[in-house]
Order: C-alpha cells, then sequence, then structure tokens
C-alpha cells in the first residue's frame, strides 16, 4: 500500500507481491461523494504478469492433496475472522452499505466460503461402474481446469469474489481475480494476509481495474480456459460474446426481477418484516431483492398499509451508524438511475406511496453529498411498465394485487429474469405447487434467503448460466475424465 495525501492507494497482487500500476481509477466513498482512493487501471500488460505467474504456481498446487489445500483454506478463514471488523469497515466505507450488514453478513460469509470450500473438497467421490460381461471397470476422475478467472460485482464485493476464489483454489486451480472498480478494498486487504494463510505465491493473482480493460482482457486470455463471472447480464452478453472464440467454459451469475407472491392466509407477521429485509436489506442492492410483490386481493389494503408504515421506520443515513438500515447507494449515477425508475412510474401514473419525493430524507452534515435514497413503495402500476420488468438494484418495490394461484403464477414468470423467488402461504399443497411452476432457480416460502451452500445457487432465463455451490462449483471448477479398465 501507497498513501498518496490522505488517500489510500491500491496495488495489483501478482506472484505474490504487490505492484504498482501506471494509472490509476479514483474510487468514492458513497456516504460522503468524496473520492477516499486510487483503484489500479490495469490493462492487457497487468493481466498477462498475472496469468503468467497463475500458470506457473500451477502445477505445485494443482499437485497437493485436497487435505493440504483444506487447511491453508481454514489458515485464510482464521485470519480474515480475526480482522472481521477492519474489514466490515472497510466494506462499508467502500460499498456504502451498514456496518452492520458488513459485520453480520459480508465479512462472516466471505469467512465462512472458505471454511465450507475447505470442509467440501474433502467428501467429493467419483463415479464407478462395472460392465462385468466385458470384463470392464469404468470411473471418472476430476482434475483442475487450470487458470480460472473470476470477475465479481459491487454488491456484496469480498463476499461475491470469495464464493469464486475458494472453490476455485480449493479444487486445486489457481486464479486472476477481478473485482469490480467500485469496490476494491476489501479484495486487497485479503491478498495481505495470503502469505501467512500459507497460500503460495501465484496461486491467487488480484488484478484490478475496470471491465473494458482489466476484464475484458482476462476474458479474452487465451491461457485462461474458464471464467466465472458475477454482474449484470448486459456484461454476460459480452462476456459470451468474447470468450466464444476460445470455446471457454463459462459460469454465469446475473441479474433478477425477484417476485414474492403472497396468499391471503399468510402469516403477515413473519412475511411483512421478512418482504421488507427482502426489498430495502443492502439498499435493495442484492441480486436477490424482491421488486414486484404481488398480494392476493383479499389482504393487499391490509398488507399495502402495514407493509409502508414499517417502510417509513427503515432509518437512512450514515452507514457506521449501527442504528441505520439503509446506507448509500453505490454510486451518483446508479443513484440517477433508480431514480429515474421512480420518475417513469410517476410519469405511467402509478402512485408512490412512500420514500422517493414523497418523505424527506434527513442526513448528517457529513453525509448530504452521499448517494442516499428512502426506501421507496410504488403500486398501481401494471406489470408492463419498466418498474415491474427491469432490475432497478436499489430500494424501490412495487406492490400489485392478484385473485387466483394461476393468476399469480403467469404475472410472476412474465419477465426475462428467473433468479429468485418467495411464496407466502400457510397451505402445504399450495406452497409445493407454487414453487414447482415459478421460473426461477431459487424458490423460498414463508423465508427469505435462507442458504444451505450445498445446494445449487443460479439463475434460469436472463439470471444465469450455471449453478454455483458444493456440487455444482467442485464440477465447474475441475475437469472430468472417464477412464475404462479392461481386466
Ligand atoms: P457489471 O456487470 O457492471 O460488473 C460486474 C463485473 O464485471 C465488474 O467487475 C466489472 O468491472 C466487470 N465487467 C464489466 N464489463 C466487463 C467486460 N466487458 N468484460 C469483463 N468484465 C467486465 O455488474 P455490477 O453493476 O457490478 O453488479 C450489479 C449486477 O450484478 C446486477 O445486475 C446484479 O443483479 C448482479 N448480481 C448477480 C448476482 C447473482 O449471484 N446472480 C449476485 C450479485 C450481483
Amino acid at each position: 500500500m501507497a498513501c498518496s495525501g490522505a488517500l489510500l492507494v491500491l496495488e495489483n497482487f501478482i506472484g505474490g507481491k504487490f505492484v504498482p500500476c501506471s494509472s490509476y481509477i479514483d474510487s468514492y466513498n458513497p456516504s460522503t461523494g468524496d473520492v477516499y482512493c486510487k483503484v489500479p487501471d490495469s490493462g492487457k500488460e497487468e493481466v498477462e504478469a498475472a496469468v503468467k505467474a497463475a500458470k506457473a504456481a500451477f502445477p505445485v498446487w494443482s499437485s497437493k492433496s485436497p487435505l493440504e489445500r483444506s487447511q491453508i483454506l481454514n489458515r485464510l478463514a482464521d485470519l480474515i475472522e480475526h480482522d472481521l471488523e477492519a474489514f466490515a469497515q472497510a466494506e462499508s466505507k467502500d460499498q456504502g452499505k451498514t456496518i452492520t450488514f458488513a459485520r453480520t453478513v459480508d465479512i462472516p460469509r466471505a469467512v465462512y466460503n472458505f471454511r465450507f470450500f475447505a470442509s467440501s473438497i474433502l467428501h467429493h467421490t467419483t463415479e464407478c461402474t462395472e460392465m462385468a460381461s466385458l470384463g470392464c471397470v469404468h470411473y471418472t476422475s476430476r482434475a483442475p481446469v487450470g487458470v480460472a478467472g473470476l470477475i465479481s460485482p459491487w454488491n456484496l464485493p469480498l463476499y461475491l469474489l470469495t464464493w469464486k476464489i475458494a472453490p476455485a483454489i480449493a479444487c486445486g486451480n489457481t486464479v486472476v481475480a477481478k473485482p469490480s472498480e467500485m469496490t476494491s478494498v476489501t479484495a486487497w486487504m485479503m491478498c495481505k494476509l495470503l502469505e501467512e494463510a500459507g497460500v503460495p505465491h501465484g496461486v491467487v493473482n488480484v488484478v484490478f481495474g475496470t471491465g473494458a480493460k482489466a476484464g475484458e482482457a482476462l476474458v479474452c486470455h487465451p491461457d485462461v480456459p474458464l471464467i466465472s463471472f458475477t454482474g449484470s447480464t448486459l456484461t454476460a452478453q459480452r462476456i459470451t460474446e468474447k470468450s466464444a472464440p476460445h470455446c471457454k467454459r463459462l459460469s454465469l451469475e446475473l441479474g433478477g426481477k425477484n417476485p414474492a407472491i403472497i396468499f391471503d392466509d399468510a402469516d403477515l407477521t413473519q412475511c411483512i418484516p421478512t418482504t421488507l429485509r427482502s426489498s430495502f436489506a443492502n439498499q435493495g442492492e442484492i441480486c436477490l431483492c424482491t421488486s414486484r410483490i404481488f398480494v392476493q386481493r383479499g389482504i393487499y389494503s391490509e398488507f399495502l398499509k402495514r407493509f409502508v408504515a414499517e417502510a417509513k421506520k427503515w432509518k437512512v443515513g450514515n452507514p457506521l451508524d449501527p442504528a441505520v438500515d439503509v446506507g448509500a447507494l453505490i454510486s451518483k449515477e446508479h443513484l440517477e438511475k433508480v431514480r429515474n425508475y421512480v420518475k417513469k412510474a410517476r410519469a405511467e401514473g402509478a402512485r408512490v406511496l412512500c420514500g422517493e419525493g414523497m418523505d424527506s430524507l434527513a442526513l448528517p452534515a457529513g453525509n448530504q453529498k452521499g448517494y442516499f435514497m428512502l426506501p421507496t413503495v410504488i403500486a398501481e402500476i401494471k406489470d408492463e411498465s419498466c418498474c415491474m420488468q427491469e432490475e432497478i438494484f436499489g430500494p424501490v418495490t412495487c406492490v400489485v394485487p392478484f385473485d387466483t394461484e394461476e393468476e399469480a403464477i403467469q404475472r410472476a414468470n412474465n419477465v426475462k429474469y428467473g433468479l429468485a423467488a418467495t411464496v407466502w402461504s400457510s397451505n402445504v399443497g399450495r406452497v409445493h405447487r407454487v414453487a414447482q411452476r415459478l421460473q426461477s432457480g431459487l424458490v423460498w416460502t414463508n423465508c427469505w434467503l435462507v442458504r444451505d451452500l450445498n445446494l445449487p445457487f443460479g439463475g434460469m432465463k436472463a439470471s444465469g448460466v450455471g449453478r454455483e455451490g458444493a456440487k455444482d462449483s467442485y464440477e465447474f471448477f475441475t475437469e472430468v475424465k472417464t477412464i475404462t479398465i479392461k481386466h
């Protein structure tokens, strides 16, 4: 690390060393609007050096036993956990999220990602079949693929980056990771712990910079046979095009326009607080956030009244204040984009019930230039409206009534995305029926964001290609071979 005035200056991490870059990008503190950090503006040259280091480290790392790799991952988890508070403070400052969210969700999950894959890598078995009449036994063997390119977004920076690094290196690959240029600090902090954890030089390389330069150089590099990407559907289309000439293996975790279907027999005392969280947690900047709430007509008015009253209680302000529920959005441009959706909804005749343009936002003196927005609830909006079709990725949710189960399913499926859905009902039969028919990679019933990392995570339709999880990530990050032995 270097310090330029009061600015934090990050460096790439290549072959076990911090390496300065010739040019830098400004990184803002979203809660104050001030530039506070300089991020390397890497390109082909830096990516080339990182891939070279990762290639050089591959033979030794890939031939270590799963147990040796597991022990190193566990040590890294312990070191991050030891510094949890420093990581949480940094994540909150860099991303705008509340310190409470960073302390209780982001950093604990980053720690758990390493522990989880340190454990799961020890328990995989491969397949074996016998053809006794031919005197043959067939079995499969799995080997790491090589240098993995890992590209992550800004909403859950260390959480999502480690969700890729942990399985990739647990399986014996070496990696070149590129975090979002808007949230690079915690990845850089993690690099400082790699040596102490025992990660050999070159196993984890981190190249900072923009998607257009550093990201694309990684995607186009001929010696990077697989890309694991989490981000927007638009970027995924570009990555797919650019990687096609190399026939790369791709895992794409993309956007969502997630519905909640609330039937009239739902337990509203559970449903309302959970749906508030699923709409507004992390400023609505989670790919799994609910943004279309379908409520059965019999309880629509009551739900709306209680939901809006509770939404108004969410405190927006300085993310470092533990009493604050909603921090700052990631950037000025993103805040404008989210606000514009509300503007468009109004212009179409929808009713904004609270938040943007309805209530006043009182911010502390130090946060006046930050990118804040109140939780916003929109009603009387048509399914065809862009607010009901496009991913907004901010603290905005739409609430509309429905009459029948069939209608709710049809309307919930009526978007290009298919990432996550929630269903609220006390009728077990209905819950199963609806879950089966929703076009969604994840369906939560009577809860939200309860995850077992063993099971597949990922989206259908424009929400993604491939799945991540204990078995799925293992399969993605390894190459399988079928071997036949005749005796
Ligand atoms: P983004 O697509 O703009 O950027 C994601 C990453 O890709 C960044 O590191 C960026 O620098 C890089 N990138 C951009 N252009 C690139 C290119 N041409 N080649 C290679 N890399 C490139 O997404 P974002 O705005 O950072 O994140 C928000 C999006 O991520 C939302 O759509 C959200 O739903 C999605 N997301 C999905 C999941 C999931 O698991 N499905 C999780 C979190 C976020």
